[in-house]
């Protein structure tokens, strides 16, 4: 099959200049690649005057709504997938993370958006810096979308899983993304991207996907695109110097190799729970997907005295898997990639077995393998090596075997084990098995660092843990230095990464129409009705309303006490209140003032406003004595749809006494009826 590439709104084929992708499995052709012919200027161009235009003209909860789109869509079609994708050497259940997880990932940020980012065009980031004393000049960061394209550079191991989790950050952002999926798999990403086209989903320009090289498209970079790219240290560091991308200050994400580490705590002993868990997940770790996995366990750090244990332990839950054609069900364990790949894990295990010792396994040796060949295929037996001074060696932290090869290291305090998992020099994940708190906590903190996410495993959390080698969508995925320098593609951040963060100064009012935010200083444009009868879609940012006011008496406080039963003694007894260097006498509860302010502008008819979502950012600045009395300023600062029935509105509450100053403020946060949803009494049963 002759893979194309789809460029400019059309499916391209290349004339010559292929090369030949082996199955994994049985070394039958499956895929020729090429790119030879393209033109990489017009692809820029499309990206960056069609497809950017188009995002652009969407606001981030309609691009949202793109990636959710298409992920039911893929997930009604995502069998054939799976059958394409045994011949990268993957079982089922390796595949499952590849291609539901992909799927799994456009679902939680599609849905993280939603909730996270508005409506609109632009996002704020942080809140208004008041910068003059007059009121009248203020900034505020704000976040836009680049002009240029997202260059997706993906690695082999997870074609689809690789390949999603880039797009949809991209595309929420508002940013087109050029795809280019590592060649010795391409024919999976392939596969899903023509459903991705099929689909009619994503507007034209906002997907464009190269088989084969990437030609001269890095030299043609500017300021304005962005690289993600995963795959070895080695390539990223040769691409991070093409000369437009340092010229240009290109942003260049990497997710790279990682010597990734799983400590087992001094205190497990063989019968503990964290023993077992720790050899199962190591076990795991090396077997699926063979091992090829950027967050896989290359380095387990277990104490002197349970070396040999652990060991053992392994040795006999490795004995257990079954390796063989990942399309028979016997079997456990699939094949690496390719034979070219198999040389290369080979080589890397030469190099490590300089300071290591081969405990388990015969790289060299072929395997028995079930309902296959092979020779024809790329199978290769776990691998376990073991090195007892690893504060002594090198390359035990810097070599990354990229297959099903793990290196057992002795370590002798637990100062001795952070510094042996910090060798890594920056990694993706760590995983530490400990059951005693004070072990637990100071190797988190020891590791921290080094490493972009770590894994607290013990007996509690055991049967929910996500496992060592998942990386979560919402959660960082990336690490620091040899990892690929601490940018992370997980969670809300990935979208911002292209975007870019620009502060703006002027008046509140143009900070307000910028942000499209309501802040204090901004106009206030008087509401037409009380705000709680109006629609979703009738309040309007920058609506205010003023309540009437309301005088606080002793005789309130007193059964505001006898009735919560808070009868702190700020509110009850004069003498003691007097001694708080905060108050001149017995005041008003918070919670008082709080209700007082809610009875001051509710209204007690059924109508738009359906609940009360919570307060944010409350603070009570100024005492409320008895006697003080109080009122409320109501103003719109932000909306944010939620569903077809309802959405979120952001209200700006401030709670004045009677002189005018400040007693509260707190943003109110309500579910709003649409106005084609307003309950009214007789539509309720
Ligand atoms: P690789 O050989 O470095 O290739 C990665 C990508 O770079 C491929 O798409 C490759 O394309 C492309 N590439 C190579 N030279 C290029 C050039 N001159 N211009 C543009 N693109 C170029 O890595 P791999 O073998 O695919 O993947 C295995 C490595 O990825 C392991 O080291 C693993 O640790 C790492 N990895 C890291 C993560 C992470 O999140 N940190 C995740 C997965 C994998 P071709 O295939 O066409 O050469």
């Amino acid at each position: 099959m002759k893979l194309r590439s789809y460029v400019a709104g059309t499916w391209y084929e290349a004339p010559d200049g292929f090369t030949e992708v082996a199955s994994a499995v049985d070394g039958r052709p499956v895929a020729l690649v090429s790119s030879a012919g393209l033109n990489f200027q017009r692809v820029l161009d499309h990206a960056r005057t069609v497809g950017g235009p188009a995002l652009r003209a969407l606001t981030f909860h309609q691009r949202a709504e793109l990636i959710k789109r298409l992920a039911l869509y893929l997930n009604e079609r995502k069998e054939p997938f799976y059958e394409v994708a045994f011949d990268t050497g993957a079982t089922r259940k390796d595949n499952f993370v590849d291609i539901d997880g992909g799927i799994m990932t456009l679902f939680a940020f599609a849905s993280k958006a939603r909730r996270e980012l508005p409506d609109a065009c632009v996002a704020v980031d942080g809140a208004i810096e008041p910068l003059s004393k007059g009121g009248t000049f203020a900034a505020r960061h704000i976040m836009t979308p680049l002009h240029g394209a997202a260059v997706h550079i993906n690695a082999y191991n997870f074609p689809s899983w690789g390949m999603l989790e880039k797009l949809a950050p991209a595309i929420i952002a508002g940013v087109p993304a050029i795809v280019k999926p590592a060649t010795q798999s391409a024919y999976v990403a392939y596969a899903v991207f023509q459903d991705i086209i099929a689909s009619g989903i994503l507007p034209e320009g906002s997907v464009q996907f190269i088989a084969g090289s990437f030609g001269d498209l890095l030299d043609r970079l500017t300021g304005q695109d962005v690289v993600s790219f995963t795959g070895s240290a080695q390539t990223a560091t040769k691409l991070q110097r093409t000369p437009a991308i340092a010229q240009n200050s290109v942003r260049f994400i990497a997710e790279q190799d990682s010597l990734n580490a799983a400590i087992l705590g001094p205190d497990v002993t063989i019968e503990a729970p964290e023993f077992e868990l720790f050899v199962k997940e190591l076990a795991r770790e090396i077997t699926t997907k063979a091992g090829q996995r950027c967050t896989c366990i290359r380095r387990a750090i277990v104490p002197r005295r349970m070396i040999d244990a652990v060991q053992g332990a392994l040795a006999a839950r490795l004995d257990k898997f079954v390796l063989g054609n990942p399309r028979s069900e016997k079997v456990t364990m699939g094949s690496l990639v390719s034979q070219g790949q198999r040389d290369d894990v080979r080589a890397a295990v030469a190099q490590l077995a300089q300071e290591a010792t081969i405990v388990y396994g015969d790289p060299a040796a072929a395997p028995a393998v079930v309902d296959g060949d092979v020779n024809a295929g790329a199978y290769m037996a776990p691998v376990v090596l073991r090195c007892d001074r690893p504060l002594t060696s090198a390359r035990v932290h810097s070599v990354e075997a990229f297959g099903p090869v793990t290196t057992l290291m002795a370590y002798d305090s637990i100062d001795e084990a952070i510094e042996i998992a910090n060798r890594g020099e920056g990694s993706l994940v760590a995983s530490i098995f400990s059951y005693d708190t004070p072990t637990a906590d100071a190797l988190v903190l020891g590791i921290a660092p080094f490493h972009g996410r770590v894994l607290v495993v013990d007996r509690d959390d055991a049967k929910e843990q996500t496992g060592h080698g998942t990386p979560l969508a919402p959660l960082v995925h990336g690490g620091p230095g040899r990892a690929g320098g601490g940018e992370e593609m997980g969670g809300i951040r990935g979208v911002f990464h292209y975007m870019q963060r620009t502060a703006v100064q002027g008046t509140p009012q143009r900070i307000a129409t910028v942000s499209g935010v309501w802040n204090p200083g901004a106009t206030e444009t008087q509401s037409p009705g009380h705000p709680f009868e109006r629609s979703f879609e009738e309040l309007k940012v920058g609506e205010t309303f003023y309540t009437a006011s309301r005088e606080i008496t002793i005789a309130d406080i007193e059964r505001f006490a006898e009735f919560t039963g808070d009868s702190f003694y700020a509110h009850m007894d004069e003498a003691a209140a007097k001694a708080s260097p905060f108050f001149e006498g017995r005041v008003a509860h918070g919670y008082l003032v709080l209700s007082f302010a809610a009875g001051l502008f509710v209204r007690s008819e059924l109508g738009p406003v359906l609940a009360n979502y919570g307060l944010e950012d409350l603070r009570f600045l100024k005492p409320v004595y008895p006697g003080d009395a109080i009122r409320v300023r109501l103003t719109v600062k932000a909306k944010t749809p939620r569903k077809p029935e309802y959405g979120e509105v952001r209200w700006s509450v401030t709670v004045f006494n009677q002189n005018d100053e400040i007693a509260a403020t707190y943003d109110l946060l309500t579910m709003n009826a649409t106005s084609a949803h307003v309950p009214a009494l007789e539509t309720v049963s």
